[in-house]
C-alpha cells in the first residue's frame, strides 16, 4: 500500500470511528434525558403518614401519585386519606387505580368514601381497584369490594353498602363502575411472582406479596416511564421481596411503625429501621422516604435515620401529611 493510500484509509477509517462514537454517546445522553425526564412528570404527595393510632395528629397510611399535574394513582385509603385527598386539590376523576397494600382497617377504610364522592364529582369512567389475595382471617380485594357493595347476594344485608351497588353492577343509575381485581397468586412466604398490570401505555403498577404476619399484604411499584416509586405497605421485611419489587427505584417508601427495640409480635408484623436501610441499600433506590409512624416510633425519628444511615447511603425523609415530593 502507498504511504497516500495508507494515509487516506487511516483517515477514512478515523472519521468512521468519530461519527460512531459520536452516536453511542449521542444515544446514552437522550436515553438518561428521557430517564430524567419522566421523574420531572411524577410527584408523590403524603395523604396520611400515620398509623391506625387516633391520638398521633396524623392520617392513616395513604398516597398519591400526580402525573403531569393529575391526580393519577392513590396507594392505600386509610382514614383521614379522603380529607386530605381533598386539600390536595386533586381531581378525583382523574383517578385511574387505587392500589391497596392489604386490607387492615388503617389503609383501606376510606374506600367507600371515595367510592360515594365520585358520584358527586360526575365521574363516567371505570376505577381500577387492586389490592392482595385472600389468606388467613381476610378476603380476597374482590371479596372485599363486593363485601362492601354488592347487592345480588340472597340476603342484601350481607353487603355494608348495598345502596353503592350500581357502581359494581351496570344500571341506569351507574355513574362509574369499579373493577376490583386481586393478586392472582397464594401468599406463600416463598413466593415472588409479580403482578403487572398496565394503567396506560406510560404508567404500569406491579404487586409481590410480603410479610405482614399472617395478613395477606403486597408492595407496590408504580413505574411512569422510566421514573419509579415503590411502597413497603406494612411488612416484616423477611421475604426479600421488596428488595426485588423495588430494585433501583427512584424513591421507596417505607413504613416505620416499629423501633429498632420492638418485640418479638410487632417484629413479625413490622420491619425495624435496620430493617429498612438493609432493604433500602440493597434495593439499591436513590430516595428512601418513612412513613407510617406511630407513638412509638415518632419519638425516635433522629434514632431511626441513623440507624437507617448506617446501612443505607442515598437520601432519606421524614415525611409529613399532605407533602409533596418533587421527583
Ligand atoms: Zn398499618
Amino acid at each position: 500500500m502507498s504511504n497516500l493510500k495508507f494515509f487516506y484509509t487511516l483517515f477514512i477509517n478515523s472519521r468512521l470511528i468519530v461519527v460512531l462514537l459520536s452516536t453511542i454517546f449521542i444515544g446514552n445522553c437522550n436515553a438518561f434525558n428521557q430517564e430524567e425526564n419522566s421523574c420531572r412528570h411524577v410527584k408523590l404527595q403524603v395523604l396520611g403518614s400515620g398509623g391506625p393510632e387516633i391520638d398521633d395528629g396524623l392520617a392513616s397510611s395513604s398516597y398519591l401519585i400526580w402525573v403531569d399535574n393529575k391526580a393519577s394513582i392513590l396507594i392505600d385509603a386509610g382514614g383521614g386519606s379522603s380529607l386530605n385527598f381533598e386539600k390536595s386539590g386533586g381531581n378525583f376523576n382523574d383517578l385511574k387505580a387505587i392500589l391497596l397494600t392489604h386490607l387492615h382497617v388503617d389503609h383501606s377504610v376510606e374506600l367507600p368514601v371515595y367510592i360515594k364522592a365520585g358520584y358527586f364529582s360526575n365521574r363516567e369512567t371505570f376505577l381500577s381497584v387492586l389490592g392482595p389475595n385472600e389468606g388467613g382471617d381476610f378476603p380476597s380485594t374482590t371479596a372485599f369490594v363486593k363485601a362492601l357493595f354488592d347487592d345480588r347476594n340472597k340476603n342484601k344485608l350481607t353487603s355494608v353498602y348495598p345502596y353503592l351497588s350500581d357502581n359494581l353492577y351496570q344500571q341506569s343509575s351507574t355513574d362509574f363502575l369499579i373493577t376490583a381485581e386481586s393478586y392472582p397468586y397464594n401468599n406463600k412466604r416463598e413466593d415472588s411472582k409479580v403482578w403487572i398490570s398496565n394503567l396506560t401505555d406510560d404508567l404500569n403498577v406491579e404487586a409481590i406479596q410480603v410479610n405482614h404476619g399472617k395478613i395477606p399484604a403486597i408492595a407496590w411499584r408504580v413505574n411512569y416511564k422510566k421514573c419509579s416509586i415503590s411502597f413497603s405497605g406494612d411488612m416484616n421485611g423477611t421475604s426479600g421481596n421488596l428488595e426485588r419489587l423495588a430494585k433501583n427505584s427512584d424513591w421507596l417508601v417505607a413504613h416505620n411503625a416499629v423501633p429498632e427495640n420492638a418485640g418479638r409480635i410487632a417484629k413479625f408484623l413490622h420491619m425495624p429501621p435496620s430493617k429498612i436501610g438493609e432493604i433500602a441499600n440493597n434495593a439499591k433506590v436513590k430516595n428512601l422516604v418513612l412513613s407510617h409512624f406511630m407513638n412509638r416510633t415518632n419519638s425516635k425519628k433522629s434514632q431511626t435515620v441513623q440507624l437507617i444511615k448506617e446501612k443505607y447511603k442515598g437520601n432519606v425523609y421524614l415525611s409529613k401529611d399532605l407533602q409533596i415530593f418533587d421527583l
